[in-house]
């Protein structure tokens, strides 16, 4: 039997950025977001959630528009249109940062020219590299004079540095993904600070990229044996540790978490609104 199997590729294992991430904070949360049957509930969303997720969905929804209409102050409508008024304090602050994300969105798109089409938009991308299928979703995908451009839209209230686009591993997964898919390099990464109109690039090597991968597939590893345990042992399983720290007063699954209900005062739905220290596993998009 053994040498029927003999030469056949390794089973894959396939995973989100997200869920590689979602690993590396807290192998607690890991196991509760994809592992745990029934799910425990989550907390309810958060608004700097629904801000983003409007703001993401009147950008995408913007290439849509006959060309007459794809204007900047479109985008204001669209705001309107796709805003989810969930997580704030009261109404009074939910229309308040729901003008502040037209303004935002209008202000973007003032610099964005209507008949660049990108080449992807909310497109799905994969590749397999040995024993790892990544699949995740790119809010942009721009070809510049033939060099192709991953592009994240970012809606957090604190500023972003060049280490986060340079360090971001699911943009240099993208990065490889859209470069596997297309057969064309695919080098320079892109995060728009869409609450400050700033751009954030940097552009890898081929090396960089392919450390990365590697970097993904030693996650990979981690989180198929910890799901292996996990089909054995269940909740027993002593692979999914809690890590207390600064998450926990974010996290959707705290509830469920006596170790991390020590960490501290729960955030409030509207707390990442503020310019805050907010954890990047916190953030959207
Ligand atoms: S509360 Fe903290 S320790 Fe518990 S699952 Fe969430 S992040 Fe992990």
């Amino acid at each position: 039997m053994q040498d029927e199997f003999a030469g056949m590729p390794p089973k894959l294992y396939a995973a989100s950025p997200s869920r590689l991430l979602a690993l590396v904070d807290c192998p607690r949360r890991y196991r509760m977001q994809y592992l745990d049957r029934p799910r425990p509930e989550q907390r309810p969303q958060r608004a700097h959630t629904s801000f983003g997720l409007a703001v993401h969905n009147a950008l995408r929804d913007w290439w849509d528009l006959p060309r007459d209409r794809r204007t900047a102050s479109a985008g204001r409508e669209l705001v309107r249109e796709s805003w989810i008024d969930v997580g704030f304090r009261d109404p009074e602050q939910s229309a308040q940062w729901r003008r502040r994300a037209q303004e935002h969105v209008t202000a973007y798109l003032a610099g964005v020219d209507p008949d660049d089409h990108p080449t992807g938009i909310e497109r799905t991308v994969s590749f397999v590299s040995g024993a790892l299928r990544v699949t995740g979703r790119i809010d942009r995908l721009d070809d510049r004079d033939g060099e192709l451009v991953v592009v994240d839209y970012k809606t957090s209230q604190k500023p972003l540095g060049e280490t986060d686009a340079r360090t971001s591993l699911p943009m240099a997964l993208y990065a490889a993904a859209v470069w596997k898919m297309f057969r064309r390099p695919c080098l320079r990464v892109e995060l728009h600070h869409v609450t400050s109109g700033e751009v954030v690039e940097h552009t890898h090597t081929p090396e960089s990229l392919t450390r990365k991968v590697d970097e993904a597939k030693s996650i990979a590893r981690d989180a198929q044996r910890a799901d292996a345990d996990y089909a054995e042992r269940g909740v027993e399983s002593t692979l999914f540790p809690p890590v207390v720290g600064p998450l926990c007063t974010w996290c959707d699954f705290r509830a469920h978490c006596p170790e991390g209900q020590t960490a501290g005062p729960e955030k409030s739905g509207w707390a990442a609104l503020e310019p805050t220290e907010v954890p990047r596993a916190v953030e959207v998009g």
